[in-house]
């Protein structure tokens, strides 16, 4: 048998035990299906059971968070924290609050992460978690009562040598912030170290805020770089306006590039002269608003509801908002458009089908596990500071991040030139995350 027969078959076993959880297969497909030059170098992986080990949760959790609204209501939230892979460290990974969660979306975040805490070459596992609460419309008590529910139960399965949650969507530093003041009070430990993308005057860490959306220019600059260019002049959009979007734009517009468009689940923005950051931030993280309302308060803007972000022409393309948000059709009008470039701020929101597209046409794509690791890695860094009770200035964590960022793209190119298909940024991230992973749980045996 070939080993893409082999890889098919454990692929259908993977589907077949974990029904209906279509994120979680199309997440499994993708990285299995790029590992067959790994197993032609390395085949003793397949009497080991390496890949069917690393497709298992090491442990899955699910628990009732209930909680009273502001009128006394009670209302009951699914929560979740899938504990994926430990052989590189502590289980590392954010906590997502959307109406769309389910046990399938955490695991394929979980699978993700664990490849994509690999390729930070740092010492960390991967998991991921949250709940299936809706923060939208909800008062910051609403949000405090949900944040110190969910904790109650999910601090018995926590801790900084054992998990490590931070931020995801629907999660910033207000809900970590309610999170960490439930643990302190429940354990009676101030355990800094216990989650990420906490507060700069309580334990927090410099460029944390910044780091997915400062981690993915800097992988973008070094994609171009590889090609003999630069995000100087660029046209390009950016779907999404949450805290990896703006700070995407933010870095991009330093680089030079000109950032046309963002969006919002309910519409985008096209501002030719470029998008205003400043504005953006004072519209979705002051006021918590929507999107209309940066059109409506910046003459060169125009706003359009519904239709999507991918419509309008650009060079580079960052989606940053959600999984699967960039499909097969937005892929042609991109590269129709003149689009060279992709790379993921969010996790997987290019679909299969759109990749391909973008393959095709010799459009460069970096995938999200590789593109965005930036915040996981910096969050890493917060955990070093935390255990050495110390703080960095901006300037040395900016500094060690664009450093990190260098190393990754560099792991990705060359692990792409080793298996076999040479800019295939995919396959590269897949192959040397995996291998990190594969050699450290040989070492530690069957557990
Ligand atoms: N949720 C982020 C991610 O997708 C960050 C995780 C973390 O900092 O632990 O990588």
């Amino acid at each position: 048998m070939t080993h893409a027969a082999d890889i098919d078959r454990i692929h259908e076993e993977v589907t077949r035990r974990n029904p209906g959880e279509a994120e979680f297969h199309q997440a499994t497909r993708e990285v299995l299906s790029t590992l067959a030059p790994v197993l032609a170098k390395r085949p003793h992986y397949l009497d080991l059971k390496m890949i069917e080990r690393i497709c298992e949760p090491e442990r899955q959790i699910i628990f009732r968070v209930p909680w009273q609204d502001d009128r006394g209501q009670v209302h009951i939230n699914r929560g979740f924290r899938v504990e994926f892979n430990s052989a590189l460290g502590p289980y590392k990974g954010g906590l997502r609050f959307h109406p769309s969660v389910n046990l399938g979306i955490v695991k394929f975040l979980g699978f993700e992460q664990i490849f994509k805490n690999a390729l930070t070459g740092m010492p960390i596992g991967g998991g991921k978690g949250g709940a299936d609460f809706d923060p939208k419309g909800r008062s910051d008590a609403e949000v405090m009562r949900f944040c110190q529910s969910f904790m109650t139960e999910l601090y018995r399965h926590l801790g900084e040598y054992t998990d490590v949650p931070a931020g995801d969507i629907g999660v910033g530093g207000r809900e970590i912030g309610y999170m960490f003041g439930q643990y302190k009070r429940i354990t009676n430990r101030y355990e800094s170290g216990v989650l990420t993308g906490k507060g700069l005057a309580w334990g927090g860490a410099q460029v944390r805020p910044e780091a997915t959306g400062y981690g993915l220019i800097f992988f973008v600059e070094q994609m171009l770089a590889a090609r003999g260019g630069s995000l100087d002049g660029r046209r390009v959009v950016v779907s999404g306006s949450g805290n990896v979007a703006v700070h995407a734009i933010a870095k991009a517009q330093q680089y030079g590039a000109r950032v046309v468009a963002c969006s919002d689940s309910a519409g985008y923005v096209v501002d030719e002269s470029g998008i205003d950051v400043d504005l953006l931030r004072q519209v979705k993280e002051v006021e918590r608003a929507r999107l209309s309302v940066y059109a409506e308060r910046s003459p060169s803007a125009r706003y359009v509801g519904g239709g999507s972000v991918w419509d309008v022409p650009c060079e580079v393309a960052l989606p940053c908002a959600t999984q699967n948000e960039l499909d097969e059709a937005a892929a042609a009008e991109l590269v129709g458009n003149g689009c060279r470039l992709v790379a993921e701020g969010a996790n997987m929101p290019t679909t299969a089908a759109a990749v391909e597209v973008l393959r095709s046409a010799g459009a460069a794509f970096g995938p999200g596990k590789a593109a965005n690791a930036g915040g996981v890695a910096t969050s890493a860094l917060e955990m070093q500071q935390n255990a050495s009770r110390d703080s960095w200035t901006f300037e040395r964590s900016e500094a060690k991040l664009a450093e990190i960022m260098r190393d990754i793209h560099a792991r990705c190119f060359e692990a792409a030139e080793e298996y076999g298909r040479p800019g295939d940024y995919v396959l590269g991230a897949n192959c040397a995350g995996f291998v990190r992973v594969a050699d450290a749980m040989h070492d530690l045996g069957v557990v």
